[in-house]
């Protein structure tokens, strides 16, 4: 756990949260600024602070974020896909420096996946 990090607080509850699913090893959440009507987050409890941080013994837990993001999904109203996205780093242009997978979807296609600048 980093003290100083909002998402180790959510997993360790002194931040509130809206909690989706838990386990042992990870967290999903609805992110609090939601960009379409399915947007959540899943993320390991352990602190990694991002996916260029990840090493080889992240590897279970990241494989299962990734084999129940579509349940999850399913759950909350993206029957038909999503977007998984993992912002990284300053060139990912991440904000929170814990690991998280954005689940972005709802009933409806999303936008086409990257705007050029
Ligand atoms: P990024 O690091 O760029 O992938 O984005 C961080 C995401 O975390 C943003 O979509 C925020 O809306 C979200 N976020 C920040 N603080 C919270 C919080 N306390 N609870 C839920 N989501 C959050
Ligand atoms: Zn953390």
């Amino acid at each position: 756990m980093d003290p100083n990090c909002i998402f180790c607080k959510i997993v360790e509850g002194k931040i509130p949260s809206k909690k989706i699913f838990e386990d042992d090893d990870v967290l999903a959440f609805h992110d609090i600024n939601p960009l379409a009507p399915v947007h959540f987050m899943i993320i390991p409890k352990k602190h990694i602070a991002s996916l260029a941080e990840a090493g080889p013994e992240d590897a279970p837990v990241l494989g299962k974020i990734l084999s129940i993001a579509g349940r999850l999904a399913r759950e909350q109203g993206s029957p038909e896909g999503f977007r998984t996205i993992v912002n990284t780093g300053k060139i990912g242009r991440q904000d929170v420096y814990h690991l998280h997978v954005h689940i972005i979807g709802g009933p409806n296609p999303l936008p086409r996946m990257i705007a050029k600048e």
